[in-house]
């Protein structure tokens, strides 16, 4: 039995939760769950969206499988999402773009995989609001000593990209496509115009793929790569970028694939690893059996893969797979029409995949 903390989230968190659970269990991997919550339904009880009993359970465990939760607003997280990958560094989000034949999407045959950088550049939270002292005192500052001024009506925000957190990332997307059988890393970027910090970004990718020499390097410019990526998308295997460009770049690439629905991720670190769909906790769906699954769903096929499980992955990949081609038990946003009286709930979705596993 390997142990997994399970946080249920709230919003259509916990009926995914639920779902997911059952699938990755039908695929006999033993998961001894430990099951914990986080988000707006367990603040309204006990005073915070996050317990320390949730936090300690992760840490614990070293792997969660974590349902959406709601930013509530004024409780001194700015999310609960950034509070967890930063409060256990988890530094690398892994986000994999795959065509699944069936999910309505402009695009048939991709398979990209994104890696973003988690923990600085202009996310960083480093920021001066517009007519407060230290703004002033900073404009001050810069403007004394840069030939560029900033104007006195500014607010502004900090852009850190340092050489550690760089070799990190790069290092983390090669090991990964190492492990994976991938052959290309692409470095994206915009060094042209941001010489001290994207132009250290490339100089450090530059010197961490010298270690790789059996995986193709490259790199483009991050408007280029946007183009790119929706004319040619099949020259492209893994991405690496910093925090806002990733941010972008895997939104877009989910919508290569058909959308938030079937976008899965993870958010990894060195000792933790946290797995989580794409999408928010969609709070008017709440309670209602309705929403799809099949990214948090998937996002246990790559928990189970983190943790070696290897042939349970692939099985559950493979029901996924199936039930998604067959177009019959599947949540209204899969059909061809929205209100399509054959959609199936999020239970009994699940319930397909479970019993293509056991055919
Ligand atoms: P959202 O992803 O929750 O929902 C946007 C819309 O996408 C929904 O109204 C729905 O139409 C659709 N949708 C989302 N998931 C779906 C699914 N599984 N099946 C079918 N349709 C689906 O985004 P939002 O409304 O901007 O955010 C709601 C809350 O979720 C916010 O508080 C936000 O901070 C939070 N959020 C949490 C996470 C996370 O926990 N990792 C990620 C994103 C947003």
């Amino acid at each position: 039995m390997v142990d997994v903390t399970l946080v249920t989230g709230d919003g259509i968190g916990p009926e995914i939760a639920e779902a997911a659970r059952r699938c990755i269990d039908a695929t006999g991997a033993e998961v001894n769950w430990d099951v914990v919550e986080a988000g707006l339904d367990v603040m309204e009880r006990t005073g915070t969206p996050l317990p320390d009993a949730t936090v300690e359970s992760i840490k614990k465990n070293g792997v969660a499988l974590k349902a959406p939760i709601t930013t509530p607003v004024g409780t001194g997280f700015r999310s609960i999402n950034v509070h967890l990958r930063q409060s256990l560094d988890l530094y690398a989000c892994l986000r994999p773009c795959k065509s699944y034949p069936g999910v309505r999407s402009r695009y048939s045959d991709i398979d990209l995989v994104v890696v973003r950088e988690n923990t600085e550049d202009l996310y960083a939270g480093i920021e001066f609001e517009l007519a407060k002292d230290d703004t002033a005192e900073i404009i001050d500052w810069i403007n004394k000593h840069s030939a560029r001024k900033i104007r006195s009506d500014s607010g502004v925000s900090i852009k850190p990209i340092s050489v550690s957190a760089t070799e990190r990332i790069v290092g983390f997307a090669f090991d990964y496509a190492r492990k994976t059988g991938r052959k290309k890393v692409t470095s994206v970027h915009k060094a042209n115009i941001m010489k001290f910090s994207d132009g250290l970004w490339l100089d450090v990718s530059r010197q961490v793929a010298k270690k790789y020499p059996d995986i193709e390097f490259e790199d483009r410019i991050v408007d280029n790569m946007c183009m790119q990526l929706i004319q040619k998308p099949e020259l492209y295997d893994v991405l690496v970028l910093p925090n806002l460009y990733g941010d972008i770049i895997s939104d877009l690439c989910a919508g290569l694939v058909g959308g938030l629905g079937v976008a899965p991720g993870g958010n990894i670190g060195d000792n933790t690893a946290i797995f989580e769909a794409t999408h928010g906790s969609a709070p008017k769906y709440k309670g209602l059996n309705k929403v799809n699954p099949t990214a948090l769903i998937l996002s246990g096929v790559m928990m189970l893969r983190h943790l070696g499980k290897m042939e349970e992955a692939e099985k559950l990949d493979s029901a996924v797979a199936a039930v998604i081609a067959e177009g019959k038990s599947v949540t209204y946003d899969m059909k061809p029409h929205r209100d399509d009286p054959t959609a199936v709930g999020t239970s009994q979705m699940a319930d397909a995949i479970i019993e293509k596993m056991t055919m």
